[in-house]
């Protein structure tokens, strides 16, 4: 299959929404819906993946690899791309204690046809180490080699592209946050009057000194990135006690949302950057301003959490 036609980016519809009182103070709120591209090909993982998939391509190489956590929604985005694209994938898994048979996203994952190998956590933390890296390529010869959550280079262009489907006249956009990689992209195509509200999911997280590498990296100019993260808002109060961690006011939120907008959050990333768009509008600053909020999908985690919890997300009442 050509590798862009794997993914219909029309089905990322721009969803406008009106909840509290946005609409008497003249807010225009719009959602980027990336979470409609695709379930398992979903979100802002599409768009990191298509400058890597399209170089894995040209290089002819034998296979990808890549990283992720037991519930990657990366792993998962790179199992079925490669499958579809008929390239061999291989996938390092967080924990030496899990099998395929773990959890639904690594069960999915295999059925894709995705070799998965599980690495301690010790081995793990050495994902980015460049020597541990070549290692792995010299046992696997000609393999890709895509980092965790598609943090590269190629990952940021993607994202950076996602402004070709949105309207120029946007103050705010809301977005949340891993790597940063997704908001380094929107940073990098953003109009000089939008300022880009990044939401860490993680506790404790240096975002701006990691953004700050990512873009020098990329942009080769210490003064534009600087003038870049001017533009950036950081709400970093919103990550609900850390990566993977949420509360029954979440869920709660996550419920109430849906009934309202029809709008699926994950209890990971999206819920509590919404949440934080949510609780942000509430100031008279915002009034009169146009509002996107970012929709990275995401949603095939929320199955565990939904299994954990016995609720049923998505169906409110
Ligand atoms: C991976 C992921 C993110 C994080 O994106 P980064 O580019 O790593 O900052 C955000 N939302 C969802 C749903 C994700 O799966």
């Amino acid at each position: 299959m050509e590798f862009r036609n794997i993914i219909d980016t029309q089905k990322s519809v721009l969803q406008r929404i009106e909840l509290k009182d946005w609409k008497n103070r003249g807010i225009e709120v719009s959602v980027k819906r990336d979470d409609l591209l695709d379930e398992a090909i979903s979100g802002n993982k599409w768009r990191k993946l298509y400058y890597n998939l399209q170089q894995a391509l040209h290089q002819k190489s034998a296979g990808i690899f890549t990283f992720g956590g037991a519930y990657s929604n990366h792993l998962l985005a790179v199992a079925k791309a490669c499958s579809l694209l008929g390239i061999p994938s291989l996938g390092f898994v967080r924990g030496e204690e899990l099998t395929p048979a773990s959890n639904h996203t690594l069960e999915e994952c295999s059925a894709y046809g995705m070799k998965l190998e599980f690495l301690s956590r010790e081995l793990y933390r050495l994902r980015n180490d460049k020597m541990f890296i070549d290692e792995l390529k010299t046992e696997y010869p000609a393999y890709y080699a895509i980092p965790e959550g598609g943090a590269n280079f190629y990952g940021m262009i993607g994202c950076q592209e996602i402004w070709k489907e949105l309207p120029g006249d946007i103050d705010h956009v809301f977005v949340a946050q891993g790597t940063t990689t997704t908001s380094c992209g929107l940073l990098m195509g953003a109009g000089e009057n939008t300022t880009i509200h990044a939401v860490p999911v993680l506790k404790g997280f240096e975002v701006k000194e990691t953004m700050q590498k990512q873009l020098v990296y990329a942009l080769f100019d210490e003064e534009l990135t600087d003038s870049l993260l001017e533009r950036v808002c950081l709400h970093d109060t919103y990550h609900f006690g850390g990566y993977g961690k949420y509360t029954e006011e979440l869920l709660t939120f996550i419920q109430q949302i849906y009934a309202a907008t029809g709008i699926p959050l994950d209890p990971v990333y999206t819920a509590k950057a919404f949440f934080a768009m949510y609780n942000e509008l509430e100031q008279p600053c915002y009034d009169g301003q146009k509002v996107l909020f970012y929709h990275s999908g995401g949603i095939q985690g929320c199955k565990s959490v939904e299994e954990k919890e016995k609720i049923r997300f998505f169906h409110a009442g």
